[in-house]
């Protein structure tokens, strides 16, 4: 019998409401009275997984330790807690239907009609317990994604609704978040929204106990008492999520101040006991007293959307914090440096980062971003794709391979300075086949990394097929590339540095996955402080 306490998560009236900061924030609340969590995201979509979703479908592509393609939500899961999840947190409804068909074929169903309830609710319910099965967290909180009344989350609906039937509600707490729209005209918040969003969720027999609106200001107690009475929820179970101005990570506070963490544990009769907040009380103390600006340009081919990048700005941002400055970004589209001078767009940044990514469009304008940094003294940071840019740009404009490239792009070119993993050559099945999640690597000493990170041995995130090719290493390094660092066996390159340069790393893997506010990465770190430095000292 699982004795974690089970809180699901629900959307109503639209999405993008921030269902994941909430949950996430709630862990992090949570996590700060001493308890355990476990935070899981159900998407209703077929896609087994977002690793073959454009960022245009879906944003970022998270990758956990075990290497599984999830949601970005995960990385809010992550950043707000302590923990780091894997592929058991993050399910789709592709991944439901492929185990339960899978077993249908190998008889496992013994001659039934395989059916949405029970067969597909209880594959969901399965991979929640599963969860409390291996750690037994105090608490498991589980996101359905999608808005309530879309087809697709039903058996997720029906499935948590069992739950609640059989567990009871000293075990199982439904949280819906939902919007209480003002119209501008009148100045007035709107609760209509938010009953009929209640009424949809009631026809699946779900009563949410607890109602978090997103409204522009606090809600009144009169809406309070409103929500109260139409929706059937205590009113000081419905609570208030104001737009945040500063920065995300206030979020944590806004909903320990509207006592979102107090509601839950006393709806499932935990004790309420002392929250140790300081830690992040600090972070955001620090940044809102943060002075300083400096401007890093992010160049890569998404930029115009939000999520593209997620991690990557949040990381940025853990990086000012922990330079106490306030990180803007300048979002180049690498195309727009191929049409017009590069310095008329990098003339004001402090630093260049330039992104992974798939694909040939606009590499030849990151190349060009690359040289304007390594040339000027602009702090780089290169990750993945940005890396690999960053060896190309070396290898054509110091040691004169004209036609350097990756065969991601030019097959057949004369210097394939990057070049397919021999394990990827002969894959041709594009879900889940990269090279994925936590690998080894060893740092060189006397090196800007080892001098960043302190250690030799670290283990980062990746997600790449492509990389540098052995045969050139020589050559670089004599030209001034360093390579300092390296898999294990010594056959993958995984950081390269320039040392003429005041700070210049280009990484395979992606750092941004690891960093938290109250940890941010020794790289993310690093490179604001070189941003900071050049922005007192300027080009060279
Ligand atoms: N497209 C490159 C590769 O597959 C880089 C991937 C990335 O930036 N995540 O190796």
């Amino acid at each position: 019998m699982i004795k974690s306490k089970f809180i699901f998560i629900t959307g109503g009236v639209c999405s993008s409401l921030g269902k994941g900061v909430t949950i996430a924030a709630l862990g992090c609340l949570l996590e700060s009275r001493g308890y355990t969590v476990a935070l899981q995201k159900m998407d209703p979509y077929i896609n087994i997984d977002p690793g073959t979703m454009s960022p245009y479908q879906h944003g970022e592509v998270f990758v956990t330790n075990d290497g599984a393609e999830t949601d970005l939500d995960l990385g809010y899961y992550e950043r707000f807690t302590s923990k780091e999840f894997s592929r058991k947190n993050s399910i789709s409804t592709g991944q439901i239907y492929h185990s339960v068909i899978e077993r249908e074929r190998k008889g496992d169903y013994l001659g039934r009609t395989v059916q949405v309830v029970p067969h597909i609710t209880n594959e969901i319910r399965n991979r929640i317990y599963l969860l409390g099965k291996e750690e037994e967290p105090d608490f498991i909180l589980v996101e359905i994604g999608g808005t309530v009344g879309d087809i697709e989350s039903i058996p997720f609906l029906e499935a948590i609704r069992q739950m609640r039937f059989e567990h009871g509600s000293s075990q199982v707490l439904f949280i819906h978040v939902t919007l209480v729209p003002t119209i501008s005209v009148a100045g007035e918040a709107k609760t209509k929204p938010t009953q009929h969003s209640v009424k949809e969720l009631l026809g699946f027999g779900i009563q949410p106990d607890v109602l978090v609106c997103r409204v522009r200001e606090t809600l009144t107690k009169d809406l309070k008492s409103k929500l109260s009475l139409f929706c059937n929820v205590k009113e000081d179970c419905v609570i208030s999520a104001v737009d945040i101005k500063d920065s995300i990570y206030e979020i944590p506070k806004m909903y320990k101040d509207e006592k979102l963490d107090e509601v839950v544990l006393r709806n499932l009769g935990m004790e309420i006991g002392k929250s140790n907040f300081n830690e992040w009380e600090k972070i955001i103390k620090k940044i809102k007293s943060a002075q300083k600006h400096i401007t890093i340009a992010v160049v890569g081919k998404y930029i115009s959307l939000q999520d593209a990048y997620r991690s990557i700005y949040e990381s940025l941002s853990h990086g000012g914090i922990s330079n106490d400055v306030k990180v803007d970004f300048l979002k180049i589209n690498p195309e727009d440096l191929e049409k017009l001078n590069p310095k008329d767009i990098l003339k004001n940044v402090h630093g260049i980062l330039v992104p992974g990514g798939f694909g040939e469009r606009g590499i030849e304008g990151k190349i060009i971003a690359i040289n304007y940094a390594r040339t000027k003294g602009i702090p780089f940071f290169g990750i993945c794709l940005g890396m690999q840019c960053a060896v190309i740009e070396f290898a054509r404009n110091v040691l004169g391979l004209k036609d350097a490239h990756s065969t991601e792009f030019v097959p057949n070119t004369k210097n394939p300075v990057i070049s397919l993993l021999e394990e990827q050559a002969d894959i041709d099945r594009m879900g889940g086949t990269m090279r994925l999640g936590t690998y080894p690597c060893i740092i060189k000493k006397n090196t800007l990394a080892f001098s960043e990170y302190k250690q030799e041995k670290i283990n980062e995130r990746h997600r790449h097929r492509f990389e540098f090719t052995l045969r050139y290493r020589d050559d670089l390094t004599k030209g001034g590339m360093t390579i300092s660092g390296v898999s294990p066996d010594e056959k993958l390159v995984e950081i390269v540095e320039v040392h003429d340069h005041p700070w210049f790393v280009g990484v395979q893997y992606h750092p941004e996955f690891k960093s938290k506010p109250i940890n941010p990465h020794p790289l993310f770190s690093g490179f604001i402080r070189a941003a900071v430095k050049f922005s007192i000292k300027g080009e060279k």
